[in-house]
């Protein structure tokens, strides 16, 4: 809340904040720990066909917007192919700052792949945008005085504006991004209703989840052809029961899918669903179909069903 008064009230900030790093380093616990519990989520007002809003919060006079960044969210940051990197300087050109997340102490190729990415999409540093360093699982570290190296290091390898090291459970060092992201965000109007932006559709959170899950567990086998159809959302009081499917290109691509005796879906379904309830604070039935797209014809005839729990 703002306790200003009228007169020396700051003027309303906003601003676009990517969150990126290796897989595993701890981002999307921090989004949800920066968001809060619920996910807050809009489909029809996403500014940019670059990206996916996944998270707004608004403290005070600033309000947040955490972007999706493709390619850094998967497995396919592995890949790095031309096509891949144009898409993720795309989806970097235009954010206000980057949230670039690593494991406090550690530092290894995934990690300088992506910096080097984060490098080439923001011009560097300098004049460059804000690339803010958060060293996460802080409270894996057992002496903080053992990270002052590690920090020192760091500064050498690239200038980062900030560095802050957090564990991305904690609420308090959450709140302390924030306000050290604040100053970094544009003075301009908010792009969202403070209020209007509570779970406006868990059906498509639903799937986007399972989309990301999909990249996640295929690697960089499964093309980005590849989409989830949310076929059934309904909400009984505590539960919500999903049917999606998962469409694919081709017959190999559905058995990447998969996997070895279903062993794939079962890790996406499952994983899916822990994450969305999760988010949605409910029990969640999910029922997980993967389906050929044919150019031909209709081949719903090829559907195949693998239900589980
Ligand atoms: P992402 O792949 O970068 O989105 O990483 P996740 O958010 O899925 O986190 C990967 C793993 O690290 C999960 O098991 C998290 O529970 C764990 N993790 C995330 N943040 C912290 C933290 O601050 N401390 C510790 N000890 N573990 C964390």
């Amino acid at each position: 809340m703002n306790s200003e008064s009228p007169a020396d009230a700051p003027a309303q900030r906003c601003g676009l904040v990517a969150i990126v790093g290796r897989p595993n380093v701890g981002k999307s616990t921090l989004l949800n720990t920066l968001v809060g519990q619920k996910i807050s989520i809009t489909s029809d007002k996403a500014q940019t066909t670059r990206h996916r809003i996944v998270g707004v919060r608004t403290v005070g006079a600033a309000q947040f917007v955490f972007v999706d960044t493709p390619g850094f969210q998967t497995a396919h940051a592995a890949a790095l192919n031309r096509t891949l990197n144009r898409t993720v300087q795309g989806a970097l050109a235009d954010v206000d700052a980057v949230l670039f997340v690593v494991e406090a102490g550690r530092f290894d190729l995934a990690d300088a792949k992506v910096l080097a990415l984060i490098v080439e999409a923001t011009g560097g540093g300098g004049a460059g945008k804000p690339v803010l360093l958060v060293a996460n699982k802080l409270d894996q570290v057992r002496r903080r005085t053992d990270l002052l190296p590690w920090l020192k290091g760091m500064q050498e390898r690239h200038p980062f504006a900030e560095y802050v090291p957090l564990s991305a459970r904690s609420e308090a060092d959450a709140a302390r991004l924030l306000d050290i992201v604040r100053p970094y965000l544009p003075e301009q109007p908010w792009l969202y209703d403070e209020d209007a932006l509570t779970d406006r559709s868990e059906r498509f959170l639903a799937g986007e989840i399972i989309r990301e899950k999909l990249f996640r567990l295929t690697g960089d086998e499964l093309p980005y052809a590849s989409t989830v159809v949310i076929d059934q959302f309904e909400e009984e009081g505590d539960l919500r029961r999903i049917a999606a499917t998962i469409v694919v290109e081709r017959d190999a691509h559905k058995g990447m899918v998969i996997g070895q005796g279903g062993e794939r879906l079962k890790r996406i379904g499952s994983e899916a669903r822990q994450e969305l309830e999760r988010l949605m604070d409910a029990k969640v039935f999910l029922e997980l179909w993967v389906k050929v797209r044919s150019g031909w014809a209709d081949d719903d005839a090829h559907l195949r069903s693998y239900g589980y729990e």
